[in-house]
């Protein structure tokens, strides 16, 4: 049952508690409903012993109010014994009871028997046999155990989650020092105490009915316990609570879920936070109204620029719009056939005929698959479009065709034996009227001037300036009259 005892270290830290209020506001309503609770608290417990709910208590008061509460002992005919609390020098605990039972719980503390103290304050079995089992396993901090053994709750891991009603929760009492019940129970759950809880809180309610009433909305909130190190974390929406606990090597979490969330507490997005009171993003009309509405952003697929051998989109947008601005100008004809040889999907002459619509665009490329692109890009020409070499363009369905243009790149040519390059020179020469070969930059090739020449293909180099520079590069060249 002990799973924090076997995460146990071998070191405790010295006792210290430190509150801290999530904000001014907070702190401003609850700090002086809390002093009147743990009055209200002593109120109900003196009341709870003289009607017989408890056969005696505790009760921690400031050394000058403690004369006071010793008289209303009295009064309902109780026996109290004072008891220094050596820690804080300024309260003193006294020892109330009927009969025997306060000096016996005096002498109890002062020997410090603590079955003893719980059997005398009333603490059920059930919880006393759980006080002895966790300090005969060295843990002094009972949250842990009692929330696994609470029935109804979820344990993830080292973390427990607990959904009862408000009065099994039980770390108010960690995190403000008020509680109905004294000592921590076996469980969350532990029906002994929730009988004596709930008859003390009945006659709290005859003593004070507003802190009553501002208790049960305490219990009701969510609150969560965390301890790592010897250092135990209460957080509530209104305070953070640390304390010295059983020191261990990993975190253990409990989570109460509650009923309730005050409007002055902490917002925040983490356990027990309030939700942010403006709504996010995603809660807005607007955001809904437009998840109603999407428009599909349409995304080129990747073969847009990976069959034209450009690394990125952006590559081939910048050498496409430069190879336009060179190549528009040099189309003279009005509803032009144009020859693309090695075409790639022909996105090019997608933008070419963005321009020029009149234009009769043709294209082969030694790949199908960028063929069947190309068919698709250019849809109503598809028919125009075939698989085939360059080099073989005598072999094939265009070559025999006759083209006002006829576009290159000049790498196919560049990269081909000196037979099959003859041969495609000759043909450009023979089929089309103007033609213009072209290279981007970023091709890594010669300049034109110095790859046409090695090709004795004179035509009008348009780009000697700019051959090597950023922008894509083209040769012009007319066929001679015959
Ligand atoms: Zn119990």
């Amino acid at each position: 049952m002990n799973t924090c005892a076997s995460s146990l270290l071998p070191f405790s830290l010295r006792p210290f508690r430190r509150l801290a209020w999530t904000s001014n506001g907070a702190r401003q309503i609850w700090e002086p409903r809390i002093a009147r609770l743990r009055q209200s608290e002593r109120d109900a417990w003196l009341l709870a012993v003289a009607r017989g709910i408890a056969p005696g208590t505790l009760l921690t008061v400031r050394r000058p109010d403690a004369a006071a509460l010793a008289l209303k002992a009295e009064a309902h005919s109780l026996g109290w014994h004072a008891i220094a609390a050596a820690a804080t020098g300024d309260a003193v605990t006294l020892a109330v009871g009927t009969g025997d039972t306060a000096s016996s719980i005096a002498h109890a503390v002062r020997v410090g028997d603590f079955d003893a103290v719980a059997r005398d304050i009333g603490v059920a079995d059930c919880c006393r046999e759980a006080d002895r089992e966790r300090r005969a396993a060295g843990i002094r901090d009972g949250m842990w155990n009692a929330a696994e053994r609470t029935e109804n709750r979820s344990l993830e891991g080292q973390r427990i989650t607990l959904h009862g009603p408000p009065a099994h929760n039980h770390m108010l009492s960690r995190a403000f020092g008020c509680n109905l019940s004294e000592r921590l129970p076996c469980a969350f759950d532990c029906p002994n105490v929730g009988r004596v809880v709930k008859a003390t809180a009945d006659v709290e309610n005859e003593v004070d009915p507003e802190a009553a009433a501002w208790r049960q909305e305490m219990l009701g909130w969510s609150m969560s316990w965390s301890a790592l190190h010897g250092i135990a974390e209460v957080r509530t929406p209104v305070a953070k609570v640390i304390y010295a606990t059983d020191a261990t090597a990993t975190r253990f979490d409990i989570h109460y879920v509650g009923t309730s969330v005050p409007s002055e507490g902490a917002i925040g997005l983490t356990f027990p936070l309030n939700e942010p009171r403006h709504r996010r993003a995603g809660d807005s009309r607007q955001f809904h109204a437009g998840m109603e509405h999407v428009v599909q952003l349409k995304v080129p697929p990747p073969w847009h620029h990976l069959d034209n051998e450009f690394l990125t989109r952006a590559d081939m947008r910048k050498g496409h719009d430069e190879l336009l601005r060179r190549v528009l100008p040099l189309l003279e004809v009005n509803a032009a056939s144009i020859a693309d040889i090695g075409c790639g999907n022909a996105l090019f002459l997608k933008n070419l005929l963005a321009t020029r619509s009149s234009l009769i665009p043709y294209g082969i490329d030694i790949c199908g698959e960028r063929i069947a692109h190309a068919r698709e890009v250019v849809s109503m020409h598809a028919a125009h479009f075939s698989e085939c070499d360059a080099l073989d363009i005598l072999n094939t369905a265009i070559g025999g065709r006759s083209f006002d243009v006829a576009l290159v790149f000049a790498g196919i040519i560049q990269e081909s034996s000196a037979k099959a390059r003859k041969r495609l020179l000759r043909w450009l020469q023979a089929q089309a009227r103007v033609t213009i070969i072209y290279a981007y930059p970023t091709s890594g090739y010669p300049s034109m001037k110095q790859m046409t020449e090695a090709w004795s293909f004179h035509g009008t180099a348009l780009d000697d300036e700019i051959a090597m520079g950023s922008r894509a590069s083209v040769v012009k060249k007319r066929r001679e009259a015959k």
